[in-house]
């Protein structure tokens, strides 16, 4: 899967937004006509059923069969409340976010809300939220000023530049995967 030309929506916007892009520009090959739904992107989700797979997202395929001149390639459109190539949630992940941004242990606030990941996993994530900020960072000022925020830790003002531009009551981190059509990793 290549997350550059992925397209991120709203769990119930999958469909939709895949039969809409279908007369576009195929984003490889940049030809029209050719693009086709082709199936959906299956995986095991945090929280979820753990006996089977669930829909992360849909494909759409450029055809190069039955004469199609496209390019034989696919661009993934995934939902926005998950993370891409990961196990956890954007709702877990904005937990997570939400404990690095106060001054409270880590371990045991990450074990009550990590949903059964091991703690090394969220040692890990937070490690990659750290590298990642510039470009959260930048996507956000794209948009708003950060809003006033004088905590010590460091990423306490990525978190209320996310929860100000998420719109009320949704996921900081699914709001901006959907928003920004990037992931919140890359
Ligand atoms: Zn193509």
């Amino acid at each position: 899967m290549n997350l550059q030309n992925a397209r991120f929506a709203a769990r119930s916007e999958l469909g939709a937004l895949a039969r809409r892009i279908i007369p576009d520009l195929c984003r490889w090959c940049l030809r029209a006509g050719n693009m086709r739904l082709h199936g959906y992107l299956r995986g095991y989700v945090l929280g979820g059923d753990s006996s089977k797979l669930e829909i992360r997202g849909r494909r759409v395929f450029c055809s190069d069969r039955r004469g199609a001149e496209g390019c034989g390639r696919t661009i993934s459109i995934l939902r926005s409340d998950l993370i891409a190539r990961r196990f956890v949630t954007a709702g877990v992940l904005w937990l997570l976010l939400a404990i690095c941004a106060t001054s409270q242990a880590f371990a045991p606030a990450w074990a009550e809300v990590s949903g059964g990941l091991s703690r090394s996993t969220g040692y890990r994530l937070r490690c990659e939220i750290r590298r990642a900020q510039t470009h959260i960072r930048a996507a956000l000022l794209s948009s708003a000023l950060p809003p006033e925020c004088d905590a010590p830790e460091p990423l306490a003002q990525l978190v209320a530049h996310l929860a100000a531009a998420a719109p009320p009551k949704e996921c900081p981190v699914a709001a901006f995967q959907l928003r920004f059509q990037r992931s919140i990793f890359s």
